[in-house]
């Protein structure tokens, strides 16, 4: 477009596909189930306003974030709208929740006392939900001491339990251990019974859905990468929901060149041209997310073709190889994820060539580029 053809490198966010795909997300899932939208790491890079507004309007029933600080962006945007922060807070952060009105996850009494205390001072509840740990070995109560920390916080008159809830290490890996995880989860509630009516009960990640069954006695998920269009894992198209992506990454060609063969192409010469090769300099580097990883392995699309890189990837410009494109031109767009005619480079296949994972792709695209909402 005439915006976006002035930039170097551009990320274009497809508001309407994510629309879409929240929808289908929601219609795949039992009625009953409440929507946590995850958008920590500003909306896994999307950015976190308009992607909250879309989710907002759409009547999502919660906000997951990383931190207070990603939750006061939140609170700037609407009063009311509840707010989980996944990870613990400092101590010296505690006020917070109160300031922007939201919830905390405890996993230990020491946190449970500390922030009683805090409500009591302020003449006030605090709301929390408690995180237990099934076997992710990170934040979480042990399941096995879940109930006795569960007792500890009905006896808190300052603490509001609203919502328990667990976090799967493999749902998109190990559908055996994420039911073990699964069956951990409702054992510790169980043993805490009659669970009130009102309370959330959440577990499943994106991953997770694929194997959430109808009658799960859990109310809510947590949902993240999906709503970008993402598939958790490559097969899982397969499963409950089909995506389309909202992210795409773009940049252009800032100059063409000759080269003969045998010439050594960037840092430290890992590639040496086979052949008399024309090449292009792309204006975009590992500044800008196209990260090292991908020097020697990845692919670009110019003109719907698909064209290596060549050589390492530095900080502002990548070289790939255009002999075999002969019509690519100084200012040309060239995809480094998405669509271009009859190709595709997903996400997923960036992130493979990569040697990492979707999420860790989308949140390494830096904030030199610019993120443009179609
Ligand atoms: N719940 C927690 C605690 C998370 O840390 C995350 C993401 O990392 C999610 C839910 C969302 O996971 P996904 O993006 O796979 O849907």
């Amino acid at each position: 477009t005439g915006t976006t053809s002035t930039r170097r490198c551009w990320a274009e966010i497809d508001l309407a596909a994510f629309e879409r795909n929240l929808k289908r997300i929601q219609a795949a899932l039992p009625a009953r189930m409440r929507y946590l939208a995850v958008v920590k790491a500003d909306a896994y890079g999307h950015g976190m306003p308009p992607i909250v507004r879309r989710l907002m309007q759409s009547g999502v029933d919660c906000f997951a974030v990383a931190n207070v600080a990603e939750a006061a962006d939140i609170r700037h945007m609407g009063a009311g709208w509840p707010i989980l922060v996944l990870s613990p807070l400092l101590p010296e952060e505690d006020h917070l929740l109160l300031e922007y009105d939201l919830t905390a996850t405890v996993s230990t009494y020491e946190e449970c006392l500390r922030l009683n205390a805090l409500g009591q001072s302020h003449a006030t509840s605090i709301k929390v939900h408690l995180k237990i740990d099934t076997g992710m070995g990170r934040l979480g109560i042990w399941h096995r001491d879940a109930p006795t920390l569960l007792a500890q916080i009905h006896a808190l008159p300052a603490l509001q339990l609203e919502g328990v809830y667990t976090h799967f290490s493999s749902a998109d890996s190990d559908p055996e251990f994420t039911q073990t995880q699964r069956e951990r989860f409702l054992a510790a509630l169980k043993a805490d019974a009659p669970i009130p009516e009102n309370l959330l009960i959440h577990a499943d990640n994106s991953a997770g859905i694929d194997t959430l069954s109808d009658d799960s006695p859990f109310n809510a998920v947590r949902i993240g990468l999906l709503q970008f269009g993402v598939p958790p894992y490559p097969d899982s198209a397969l499963g409950r929901v089909v995506v389309e992506p909202v992210f795409s990454f773009h940049t252009r060609i800032g100059l063409i060149k000759a080269l003969p063969r045998g010439t050594d192409i960037s840092y430290a010469r890992t590639h040496k041209l086979t052949r008399d090769s024309r090449i292009a300099l792309l204006t975009a580097g590992y500044g800008d997310g196209i990260t090292r990883e991908l020097s020697n392995r990845g692919q670009v699309l110019i003109h719907g073709q698909r064209c290596p890189i060549l050589g390492r990837v530095t900080m502002d410009q990548t070289i790939v190889d255009v002999t075999d494109c002969p019509q690519a031109q100084i200012g040309d767009a060239v995809v480094l994820i998405g669509k271009d005619g009859s190709q595709e480079i997903t996400t997923t296949e960036f992130s493979e060539k990569a040697h990492t994972i979707p999420w860790e792709t989308l949140c390494s695209v830096t904030k030199r580029v610019t993120r443009v909402y179609v």
